[in-house]
């Protein structure tokens, strides 16, 4: 079968390699219809995962129609169309009993690297490093799935690809990351960075009846794209007066809850010279949360200046098992419709050029794969 394998810094290739199989009795095979590239995937491309090793099947976000499970399977059958959530958890741990699936305890079979590296075991991941299990990832004709009763939620009806493939991470990413800031109606929200998260944090913020929502970017292209599409009342670029336009909406005060949907390799270089700029735009007694993996820059300063303002930070990776199912709800009701993040739909063969396009951000905000 084929499947985009990573080779080193924007090095990436399709290639032939071996089907999966059924390795454990509570595995089913996955023949992937739609894998989108996401930011963490772009990390690996851009060599700042330092544990990825070449041949590495990328592809955190993926969906397809289940072809064969194992003999531990009861729930998933051959023949359903189903999504699988980017994180391998076993349904069965201390976390997973307590719906933090990201926490799980039993899916990475290499948990001493996490707890040398990050203090505690990260869970297995599909399309990541070592450090996150090594698991093949879905840039794939076919994927082995673990535990899939427990990850693969069932599509029924006739929602395309397109609407709930992103229940794999973006969207439960950006729900849970509005979650976690705890909207009270009227409050002012601040959006800052708008890739996929971003934006789809902005609609789902909406959810919870705001005063409005201020998006703020780099980019043009997806500021206006968060004005257009994903329902941002105001929107600012990013600049030195940026602090300055936000407080002159928000009554000088600053946003009641700041949502940094800004991964570490988005950043402008103001963003870069200046990275303390999120926790300053919350108000005294504001929340902030950090919504994407990132590295280095919440520093000494920040927390000095998150301490002296009373601003709470919340942060985690999205347990996304929780989420998928009241979000698969909103999206059949028409709540959310998160396909408009879409900029560019490939075929798999194409991947090096999805990768280049995402990496290069010129008007590219998601690039799905169709194998
Ligand atoms: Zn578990």
């Amino acid at each position: 079968m084929r499947a985009v394998c990573w080779y080193g810094k924007k090095d990436v290739r399709v290639e032939e390699v071996s089907e999966p199989n059924i390795m454990n009795p509570r595995d089913a095979i996955v023949a992937v219809t739609s894998t989108a590239i996401s930011h963490a995937d772009l990390e690996a491309y851009g060599g700042r995962n330092g544990a990825m090793r070449k041949g590495q099947v990328l592809g955190h976000e993926f969906m397809g129609e289940v072809v064969e499970v194992g003999p531990g399977v009861s729930r998933i059958k051959p023949g359903q169309r189903v999504v699988v959530p980017f994180v391998v958890s076993c349904g069965r741990c201390w976390y997973c009993k307590r719906q933090e699936w990201s926490h799980c305890d039993n899916t990475n079979p290499d948990p001493w690297m996490g707890e040398k590296v990050l203090g505690g075991s990260p869970p297995g991941v599909f399309g990541s490093s070592s450090l996150f299990g090594g698991y093949a990832g879905g840039h794939a004709d076919y994927v082995r799935v673990p535990f899939a009763d427990i990850g693969c939620l069932e599509i029924d009806g006739d929602l395309p690809d397109q609407k709930v493939l992103f229940l794999s991470k973006t969207l439960p990413e950006a729900y849970m990351a509005v979650e976690q800031v705890e909207i009270e109606p009227g409050d002012a929200v601040v959006v800052w960075g708008c890739g996929p998260a971003g934006q789809l944090a902005i609609k789902c913020a909406r959810l919870f009846d705001p005063g409005f929502i201020i998006a703020i970017d780099g980019a043009a292209a997806r500021l206006l794209m968060a004005k257009n599409h994903a329902g941002a009342d105001y929107v600012i670029q990013e600049s030195s007066e940026t602090l300055g336009q936000l407080r002159e909406l928000t009554g000088g005060r600053g946003a009641d809850v700041v949502i940094d949907a800004s991964s570490s390799m988005n950043g402008s270089s103001v963003r870069r010279d200046q990275s303390n700029l999120p926790v300053l735009a919350c108000r005294k007694g504001g929340t902030l949360t950090l919504a994407m993996e990132r590295v280095g820059d919440l520093d000494g300063a920040v927390l000095h200046v998150a301490m002296a303002n009373g601003v709470s930070i919340k942060t985690g990776p999205p347990h996304v098992h929780r989420y998928m199912r009241p979000l698969l709800d909103h999206i059949a009701q028409g709540d959310i419709d998160p396909s408009f993040i879409v900029t560019h739909r490939l075929v798999l063969a194409d991947a090096p050029v999805g990768y280049d396009l995402l990496d290069r951000k010129e008007g590219c905000v998601k690039v799905v794969l169709e194998p």
